[in-house]
């Protein structure tokens, strides 16, 4: 048997996706920029695209902006804000959290050592959650950038970004200059309320794999009125947000992906169901296991468990042989061996963060496929104990 648990890393492109994408890889091949009717053509089916986008989020159009994917809608969210508001604010402070996804994460430390920012990261509390307190307790009179994930990639925790909108927008009633608000909202697409106004946000990313279009299309909500300055430079494509010849399959793609969100509803609370029955069961059956993240605000796809003693590498090597794709920490860090910045941030325990896997459901995960990954790990977790010089030797007798 296969299966497939990681869909937090990226997920198959779906059908309807592939077909409406056929055309534009062969007879619709046009530039949008052109003015022919090839050109036209694909000008129609980027414009379509947004319009199914902006209706989503429930925005203008204009303020939709494809990317490259959610990495770059970072990069430009809080980079092109910063290189937006230029000289106006001295040294422009952001607010981040320590468990966004390196995206983030990275472009505020990039900005930190050029000398370009000041940041303050926020830690969470036990359960993965940044408190709405501490962002407020953090703001200061340089203060510019919020930038907080809606879904933890890592261990699935749903943060109150429409709360610390509301936080923010309130603060800015007092203040000279405006607090931006951006969410990194790659994981929560398919899950939760994604309108903006809703969730009082000037800034908003969004991936296209993760939702079944391929690799490589994101986009970014920019808020009318927000200073944003593109950090891609060359032609006057995506409003002068973003230059470089529209990815034109890949934003039919977003667009239609988007567009598919609507007939998941019925499916998320089935979802939400075997996802429980999943951690019930492992926390049952399975000894030394603790669920990382929040119990309740946690995204229907998501399970993440630390199980003591045993490296979560180990763990992952024994699934895939099974035929089972999980993750440890995220699939951007898997290469590189270090522990989650996630689980370290929550847990402040190395073990904790090299002991830990994470399994991302699908929306047609099953029951058997369920209950086969339930098996399986029983038996690599107890083989892995016996041989682990971390288990105590009474657990081994
Ligand atoms: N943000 C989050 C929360 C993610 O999970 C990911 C992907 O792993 C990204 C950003 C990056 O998106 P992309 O792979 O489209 O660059």
């Amino acid at each position: 048997m296969k299966v497939y648990l990681d869909y937090a890393a990226t997920s198959p492109v779906l059908y309807e996706v592939r077909a409406a994408i056929l055309p534009f890889l062969e007879n619709n091949f046009g530039n949008p920029s052109s003015i022919h009717q090839w050109g036209r053509n694909a000008r129609a089916a980027v414009d379509k695209a947004r319009k199914n986008i902006a209706k989503f989020l429930n925005c203008q159009e204009q303020e939709v902006v494809f990317t490259s994917g959610g990495t770059e809608a970072d990069n430009l969210a809080i980079r092109g804000l910063i290189l937006g508001l230029g000289t106006s604010i001295e040294k422009p402070h952001i607010i981040t959290s320590q468990i966004e996804h390196h995206a983030v994460l990275n472009t505020c430390k990039a900005l930190e050592k050029e000398g370009l920012a000041e940041i303050t990261y926020i830690k969470p509390d036990r359960e993965g959650i940044i408190r709405i307190q501490d962002i407020k307790k953090a703001i200061k009179k340089n203060t510019v950038l919020v930038s907080i994930m809606y879904v933890n990639n890592e261990i699935g925790t749903i943060q109150p970004i429409c709360e610390i909108g509301k936080m923010i927008e309130r603060e800015n009633q007092n203040r000279k200059n405006k607090i931006y608000f951006h969410s990194d909202t790659v994981q929560a697409v398919k899950y939760l309320p994604m309108d903006v106004n809703f969730l009082h946000v000037d800034l908003l990313t969004i991936s296209g794999h993760k939702i079944g279009a391929p690799k490589g299309i994101g986009a970014l909500y920019i808020k009318k009125g927000t200073s944003i300055k593109e950090i891609i430079t060359g032609g006057e494509q995506e409003m002068g947000f973003r230059a470089g010849t529209e990815n034109v399959a890949g934003i039919v793609a977003l667009g239609k992906a988007i567009e598919l969100i609507k007939n998941l509803k019925f499916k998320i609370e089935n979802l939400k169901k075997l996802r429980n029955y999943f951690i019930g069961k492992i926390l049952k059956e399975i000894p030394d296991v603790e669920l990382n993240g929040s119990k309740e605000l946690r995204s229907p796809n998501n399970a993440n468990f630390y199980f003591k003693y045993i490296e979560g590498e180990s763990i992952l090597l024994n699934l895939d042989l099974a035929g089972i794709a999980a993750s440890s920490g995220s699939a951007c860090t898997s290469q590189s061996l270090e522990p989650s910045h996630v689980l370290l941030a929550v847990y402040e325990n190395p073990e904790r963060a090299h002991g830990s896997i994470r399994f991302s459901l699908g929306p047609n995960t099953t029951k058997s496929e369920i209950d086969y990954v339930i098996k399986s790990l029983k038996q690599i977790v107890e083989k892995l104990r016996k041989i682990s010089p971390l288990t105590p030797k009474e657990k081994n007798a």
